[in-house]
């Protein structure tokens, strides 16, 4: 039997590492929608609908509703990355700008609505790991298992700095915590479906865990 796995949490604490792992490990398909709405940010940042005076929504929407974001198998890394009007954009969507925009973004009510609707739609066939903010109260209330990521904050920022690093980009770790700690903010006190834990998510705090040992016990409460 396929099932809906939801993985919920807040910023930099290795969802997407994780639910990636565990979709591999089940077959199952992995949506990373935390890169759809980087995907929305990039285009709004392309099309200069993003200034410190806030965001261009109508105009926005616009050019969404005539875009396309997919996401393709990458045989080769093993996942799938994502793509906007038929460009490979899963390296531009990771930088600090994107970063620093996104949950700017993410906070409008008519982006929220167009992307859950894309995301149910991806998710109807059930064998799937969605990893997000909204996916157990919002995008599937109904999915099997659902989890609730948490670490600390200064883990969450080392580990997050590390990575960004290894690409090359310059950002200092302060500059780092800084934008956890405020996306976290805009996230969890938004009105739109913000962050919160689903009543009945399983909470994993993943301060002292591996990448290893939190899809060991994931894939234990699957098996359960
Ligand atoms: O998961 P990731 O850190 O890539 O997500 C980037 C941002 O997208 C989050 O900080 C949040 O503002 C937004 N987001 C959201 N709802 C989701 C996934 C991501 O609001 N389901």
């Amino acid at each position: 039997m396929n099932i809906i796995i939801a993985i919920d949490g807040y910023s930099s604490t290795g969802k997407s590492t994780t639910a990636k792992a565990v979709a591999k490990a089940l077959g199952y398909v992995y949506i990373d929608t935390g890169a759809m709405y980087r995907a929305v940010t990039y285009l709004a940042l392309e099309k200069g609908y993003v200034s410190t005076s806030g965001i261009e929504v109508k105009s926005l929407m616009k050019d969404l509703r005539k875009s396309e974001i997919k996401f393709v198998y990458n045989p080769e890394l093993g996942f799938s990355e994502i793509y906007l009007n038929g460009k490979n954009i899963e390296t531009d969507i990771r930088g600090i700008e994107i970063a620093n925009w996104v949950s700017e973004v993410a906070k409008q009510p008519e982006v929220r609505t167009y992307l859950v609707d894309l995301q149910r739609k991806m998710g109807k066939d059930k064998g799937i790991v969605m990893d997000g903010r909204d996916i157990g109260t919002t995008v599937f209330p109904e999915a099997e298992l659902k989890i609730f990521m948490t670490a600390s904050e200064q883990v969450r920022a080392q580990r997050r700095y590390k990575e960004l690093q290894a690409k090359g980009d310059n950002a200092s770790f302060d500059e780092v915590l800084a934008n956890i700690q405020h996306r976290d903010h805009i996230d969890t006190t938004r009105k739109e479906s913000p962050l919160k834990k689903a009543d009945d998510a399983i909470v994993i705090d993943n301060t002292n865990l591996t990448i290893e040992e939190q899809v060991q016990k994931i894939l234990a409460m699957v098996k359960s």
